[in-house]
Order: C-alpha cells, then sequence, then structure tokens
C-alpha cells in the first residue's frame, strides 16, 4: 500500500504516466501476497489516485483493467490458501475422534522435545490403551465399538489442560503429549483413568451401559529417556507393566540413571 502511495505522488509531481504500470504491478503483487482484501485496496488507492491527483487521468478501460485482473487474482489465490489449510488440518486430524492423528502426533512429539532442550523443562508423554477392548467389539460390534472410541476422544480431552495434546496413536490406543510436565504428569493420568472408569456408555436404546476402563504408561523426558522416540518406547514400557499388572492402571516409568538398569513401579 506504501509502495502505491508513492507511486502515486511521483506521478502527480512528475507527470509522468508511465509510472502507472508500477500501480498495477504493486496491486498484482498484493494479490498474490494478500490475497482478495489486499489486492481490492491496492488497486482502488490506485484508481482514486488516478483520478484526484493526476492531471491526465489514464482511460476508465485501464482502471476496470486494474481492479478485474488484480481482484480475480486476489480471489483465486485466496481460494487456492483456503484448500491449502483444509487439506493440511484434514492430514492432522483423525477423522473418526477429531482428534490429532499419529502424523501430528510424532511431528509434535519432536517439536516440544526440541522445546524442553532449549528451555531445560521436561516433557511426559502418557500412552493409553482400553482394556479388553476386543471383547467389547465383538459383543457390540465395530460401529458402536467406534462410538466408544469417540466418546473416550471426548472424555480424555475434558481431563488435560489446553496446553496438552491429546492424540489418537492407533485403533484403540492413545497419546497425550504433556508439554512442561514432570511427576505431575502421573495426576493427569490418573485423572483420565478415573473419569473413563466413571463413564456409563449407552450400548443400546434401553437405557442399558457399559463402562470400559484404560490402562496408561507415563514416561518422562529427559529423565527416562535421551530421546522422542526413546520416550514412546519407554511410556509404552510402563503401558505394558500395567496391563501385565492387571489393567485399569498407571504405570510411570521410573529410570534408575540412563543404563538399561530400570525399575517399573505403580
Ligand atoms: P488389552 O486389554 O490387552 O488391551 O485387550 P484388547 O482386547 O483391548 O486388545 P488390544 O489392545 O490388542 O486391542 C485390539 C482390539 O481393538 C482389536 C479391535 O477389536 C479393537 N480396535 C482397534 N482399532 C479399532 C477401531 O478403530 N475401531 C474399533 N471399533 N475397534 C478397534
Ligand atoms: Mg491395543
Ligand atoms: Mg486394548
Amino acid at each position: 500500500m506504501l509502495i502505491s502511495l508513492a507511486t502515486v505522488i511521483a506521478m502527480a509531481m512528475t507527470h509522468n504516466h508511465n509510472y502507472w504500470y508500477l500501480l498495477e504491478a504493486v496491486a498484482i503483487v498484493s494479490a498474490l501476497f494478500f490475497y482478495l482484501p489486499g489486492a481490492l485496496i491496492a488497486a482502488v488507492i490506485a484508481v482514486i489516485a488516478g483520478l484526484v491527483l493526476l492531471p491526465a487521468p489514464p482511460d476508465y478501460v485501464t482502471y476496470i483493467r486494474l481492479l478485474l485482473i488484480s481482484g480475480l487474482i486476489g480471489w483465486f489465490v485466496g481460494r487456492e490458501q483456503n484448500s491449502r489449510k483444509q487439506l493440511e488440518r484434514l492430514l492432522m486430524v483423525d477423522r473418526l475422534t477429531g482428534l490429532h492423528n499419529y502424523s501430528y502426533f510424532i511431528d509434535r512429539l519432536e517439536e516440544e522435545r526440541r522445546r524442553a532442550d532449549r528451555f531445560g523443562s521436561k516433557l511426559s508423554l502418557a500412552m493409553i490403551d482400553i482394556d479388553h477392548f476386543k471383547p467389547f467389539n465383538d459383543k457390540y460390534g465395530h460401529r458402536l465399538g467406534n462410538e466408544f472410541l469417540i466418546k473416550l476422544a471426548k472424555v480424555l480431552s475434558k481431563q488435560v489442560r489446553t496446553v496438552d495434546i491429546v492424540c489418537r496413536y492407533g485403533g484403540e490406543e492413545f497419546a497425550v503429549i504433556l508439554p512442561n510436565t514432570g511427576k505431575k504428569a502421573q495426576d493427569v493420568a490418573e485423572r483420565m483413568r478415573m473419569a473413563v472408569a466413571a463413564t456409563d456408555f449407552p450400548v443400546n436404546k434401553d437405557g442399558k451401559v457399559e463402562r470400559k476402563t484404560i490402562s496408561i504408561g507415563v514416561a518422562t523426558y529427559p529423565t527416562d529417556a535421551e530421546d522422542d522416540l526413546q520416550l514412546i518406547d519407554r511410556a509404552d514400557e510402563a503401558l505394558y507393566i500395567a496391563k501385565e499388572s492387571g489393567r485399569n492402571l498407571v504405570i510411570v516409568y521410573q529410570s534408575q540413571g540412563k543404563d538399561d538398569n530400570v525399575s517399573l513401579t505403580k
């Protein structure tokens, strides 16, 4: 816009109409970078300036051409930009539950690990698996199983802070990234576990409900893992122990130094 104004003033002062092409160029570049609003503002400045300031303004065909070209480019670029954003969103979201998907999870975990390195903060990860979900599917069918996954996603999301990132890791497994969180991760996991265990899930129209439980493994970076991928392994190991120890449990991975001599406790 500033370039438009400067060009107009230059044209008015020098009476040199060749600068008009610069105005057109500014309108078109604005269309490319600022889409329709940018294009129209630049074009309108050019038109008004042409009418008011120039001793011999360009004819109206030139104005219409400028408005049309920059307007069309701005509209088209804006539309493309919107579809790109929509597509990017679709690539990051799990279609069934509306949570972030695996691909988002893996990128975000790396990003949060970098942030933890930069600020010397802790980062925790909770891996969640539904207990005995296969029998539930076998009994009620996969469609109701999917309904359960949708409800579970909502229950989990309600128990975490807005900065925490709840993702569908795959199938009936979920992962929650807890930035800036060390020991407190256990409390969050416990809250999620209890909330799920207390949730009634309707399984037929007569009001029959089922309750399901989840098992959770928690690990913390950098205490338990050297990088983000190892953090997943550690949380997974803890989850495995939760399953082995009877399910409906939160197990926190506890490392004793950075060697392989580790113990896992509830
Ligand atoms: P465990 O307590 O050991 O976890 O027992 P489980 O039956 O839950 O076993 P597992 O964790 O291996 O879960 C696998 C089952 O989860 C298989 C399938 O029935 C169900 N499942 C996985 N993904 C989906 C899904 O997208 N929709 C539905 N409805 N069910 C799924
Ligand atoms: Mg599983
Ligand atoms: Mg399971």
